[in-house]
């Protein structure tokens, strides 16, 4: 400020004169400290019956949003009512449910595979306390954390034995770490395939020091392709589900059974990367056929990796099960270490296969989210419909295709039910949704927003109805 400048303070309507036109770096400057803040009178009734340290990362995280703000051109100083919205916002855990209303059942963004209860049961039981995760009943002494996922990974897919750990990705890398290390592995140059968030099969077969052989074209592997290419420094015939894309047209691939009968006659084992691996054939409205694991071992795959929560519906895990003298020397190898599971992952993964095994695929949410018939989710959408009315608020039901997701069967178009909202700006709805209590994730086709009902539950379209009428109100919820 010049000097001599006489800045008037009416001290009994402070909002009322405006501000100089002071800059950036002095209202920065004024921010106050988290010292001051402590004893400011006004915020002391808020602040006394809290934790010190949280009312400390409150008044932190405070400063620092309006920090942002003032970087960001918004002039408005610090007031007592930005702690109240910190409070709130250390309230909120910042991984936490959403209701999904994107018509994608396994959508890797929102946390993929929803599991069933008894599976959530297993989890709570196990984690709360002790287990014996690694400890034999029986004998008194140290087991193994895989023994209660290997009888059922057994019998559900006709394989020798099996082993778990963190993902599929892990399980690839492992495979070819463990068989195929400073050796060669064929593979299709049209099973290349990026498997999303930028993560790409050729890379991570890479990091497992196994060298790359690619053979065929983008369209067309022929079994010749692959026995060409056999070296006797071959280490294991690779074949990976294209899982997110498909090829049409003028294409040819060499089957898994041609694939295990020349492996046999060459000795060379093959690998086949299943990614979505299902357990049971899974057949519906708009689902595309998807090998079983349990086809892949009789058709003779020596080993196969397959994902825990993509078709098979259970916890993030990466499955791997085949012939026991390859098993053993996976489960020997150093990086088993790097990427073992935990309890929870156990206990979760243990109950979604006892459903299987007892013959109740249908209890596995993944399977009955799938399998829905489109009457059930047209009169759904209707009793969404009817709730938004209730609050005023118009709705139209709508046919629409859903997806599967997580990288599975990208053809099928799964017939579902949506109610579709006009609005005057779609994506800003679409952040209020985003906004409720608990955040509902719809998306935007024809410049309407659509929500789509077949993930939702009977209790997520009330919450679904309140999000909107507040995003419509233009009031938080
Ligand atoms: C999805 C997928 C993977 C990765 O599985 P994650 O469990 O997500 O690590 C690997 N390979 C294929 C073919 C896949 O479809």
């Amino acid at each position: 400020m010049p000097a001599g400048t006489e800045v008037r303070v009416d001290s009994g309507a402070m909002g009322a004169v405006s501000n100089p036109p002071e800059g950036k770096n002095a209202l920065l400057r004024g921010l106050p400290s988290i010292e001051q803040l402590l004893r400011r009178p006004s915020l002391e009734p808020r602040l006394a019956n809290l934790p010190h340290a949280r009312a400390v990362a409150a008044l932190r995280l405070a400063v620092e949003r309006v920090r942002s703000r003032l970087l960001a051109g918004d002039p408005r100083p610090f007031e007592d009512a930005d702690v109240e919205v910190a409070l709130a916002s250390l309230a909120t855990p910042n991984l936490r449910p959403v209701i999904n209303a994107t018509g994608v059942v396994l959508h890797t963004n929102l946390g993929r595979a929803p599991l069933a209860p008894e599976a959530v049961e297993r989890v709570v039981a196990v984690a709360r306390g002790y287990s014996n995760l690694e400890y034999d009943l029986d004998e008194g002494e140290r087991g193994s954390r895989y023994a209660p996922l290997i009888g059922h990974l057994r019998t559900l897919t006709g394989a020798e034995d099996a082993i778990v750990v963190n993902n599929c990705a892990g399980a690839v890398l492992l495979v070819l770490a463990a068989l195929a290390s400073g050796r060669e592995c064929v593979v299709s140059r049209g099973e290349l395939v990026e498997i999303g968030g930028g993560f790409r099969i050729p890379d991570v077969m890479r990091q497992s020091g196994a060298k790359l052989v690619e053979v065929g074209t983008t369209n067309r592997t022929r079994r010749a392709d692959y026995a060409n290419a056999l070296t006797p420094d071959t280490g294991l015939i690779v074949k990976v589900h294209r899982s997110n894309f498909a090829l049409v047209g003028f294409t040819e691939e060499a089957s898994l059974a041609e694939l295990t009968e020349l492996g046999r006659s060459r000795n060379v084992p093959v690998f086949q990367d299943l990614g979505s691996g299902a357990l049971v054939p899974l057949s519906g409205p708009g689902l595309t056929p998807e090998p079983t694991v349990g086809q892949a071992i009789r058709d003779g795959a020596d080993v196969v990796a397959f994902s825990g929560d993509k078709l098979l519906g259970g916890p993030q895990a990466g499955v791997i099960v085949g012939r026991a003298d390859l098993l053993q020397r996976i489960k020997s190898h150093p990086l088993t270490r790097a990427l073992r599971v935990d309890k929870m992952t156990v206990a979760a993964l243990e109950a979604t296969l006892e459903l299987y095994r007892d013959g109740r695929p249908d209890a596995v949410p993944t399977q009955s989210l799938l399998t829905q018939q489109p009457a059930l989710l047209q009169a759904r959408a209707e009793r969404l419909a009817a709730l938004l009315a209730a609050r005023g608020v118009v709705g139209r039901v709508v046919s629409v295709d859903g997806q599967v997701g997580g990288g599975a069967m990208p053809l099928a178009r799964l017939p579902s039910y949506a109610c579709s909202l006009t609005v005057e700006a779609p994506k800003v709805f679409l952040e209020r949704l985003r906004e409720a209590e608990v955040p509902v994730i719809g998306r935007i086709a024809d410049d309407e927003v659509v929500l789509d009902v077949r993930c939702l539950s009977e209790e997520d379209l009330g919450q679904v109805a309140q999000a909107v009428a507040a995003a419509r109100s233009g009031n938080q919820p």
